[in-house]
């Protein structure tokens, strides 16, 4: 069975440790800080088998240096660290193209790993399937979704498609605890969803007990999450009502959800 535990770091980032069975060896995902995770290894008596990483930003990659140098220095082996071609990070030795390799096996890790390529937040953003849990970095949120700083509407729509098409069993591991900032957003836009205001109730109860609100799963996204349902007829009276200066009687998905994002950004 392969666990999968959070390390806190900053202020609201989540680093995933992979752990199949009872191994001693384990992998991470997006090390942004490398302390976290050392003092994580050291607790728990684990050791890094390598670094998954989902894109570029240093929140999620400034640990690469740090643990690689560590591992060289301890057991006088190479860190392999997986990330995305199409991004100049740091410390990659596996760079992964998601146009020409969508399967990664890797020691240790009994599942094969599915990549999937979601531009949008960043250029070249990958996601990490295995045994149904989806690694997706800053691309969905819980109740959201990443800004567009590289991206276009267009190809942040096309990748939330993708990952809201996978089962709804699917976990979701996104790297930041964003939830109760987004359902604010979510509430604003979606005021009548019955399976929302629920969720905020439950969401704003862990929370307050101190616990994390990942992972959540694919099912109840499409359920709360107004990105992935841009055409809800509650959502598109609010788009119109907040952007009454434009035309929009023939809106589409593509259309209403830049919309959304436009306004989030502005929230
Ligand atoms: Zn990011």
């Amino acid at each position: 069975m392969l666990t999968i535990t959070a390390i806190n770091a900053f202020n609201d980032n989540y680093i995933w440790v992979l752990r199949q069975d009872s191994q001693q060896t384990v992998y991470v995902v997006d090390p942004g800080d490398p302390h976290v995770v050392l003092d994580y290894l050291r607790k728990h008596q684990l050791t890094l088998a390598g670094i998954l990483i989902t894109h570029h930003h240093n929140d999620h990659t400034g640990g690469i240096t740090a643990l690689a140098a560590h591992v060289k220095q301890t057991t006088d082996q190479i860190l392999a660290v997986y990330g995305p071609q199409r991004e100049a990070i740091q410390g990659i030795n596996q760079p992964i193209d998601p146009t020409q390799s969508n399967t990664l096996t890797l020691p240790f890790i009994d599942a094969p790993i599915h990549i999937l390529s979601v531009p949008g937040h960043t250029a070249g953003h990958i996601a990490y399937l295995l045994d149904g849990a989806l690694f997706c970095g800053d691309t969905l949120f819980s109740a959201g979704c990443g800004r567009l700083f590289e991206g276009t509407p267009a190809q942040m729509w096309q990748s939330l498609s993708l990952l809201a098409a996978l089962p709804d069993e699917t976990r979701v591991y996104c790297a930041h605890e964003y939830t109760l900032a987004n359902l604010k957003f979510a509430q604003e836009v979606d005021a009548d969803n019955a399976a929302l205001n629920k969720y905020v109730e439950q969401a704003t109860t862990m929370r307050a007990q101190n616990k994390a609100t990942i992972p959540s799963t694919i099912g109840l996204e499409r359920a709360i999450n107004p990105f992935l349902r841009p055409l809800a007829p509650t959502i598109v009276n609010s788009i119109k009502s907040k952007f009454c200066d434009q035309d929009l009687t023939k809106a589409d998905e593509l259309s209403c959800f830049a919309l959304l994002r436009q306004w989030k950004d502005i929230f």
